[in-house]
């Protein structure tokens, strides 16, 4: 089995965790109720999705 040689340096070791921040979710007001919901998402709080409502929510 292939084995590395050489342990990987600190600085090798952090450019390669360079990509792995982790980004803030974004959020959109519901055009039907202004509630805080992902874009491309059906609204959680009333079910609506690009101007009908998708899902049943009890309220
Ligand atoms: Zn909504």
């Amino acid at each position: 089995m292939a084995v590395p040689k050489r342990k990987t340096s600190p600085s090798k070791r952090n450019m390669r965790r360079s990509h792995h921040a982790l980004t803030v979710e974004s959020f959109q007001e519901c055009s039907n109720c202004g509630e805080l919901k992902r874009p491309h998402h059906l609204c959680a709080a009333c079910g609506h999705h690009n101007g009908r409502e998708v899902l049943q929510v009890e309220a």
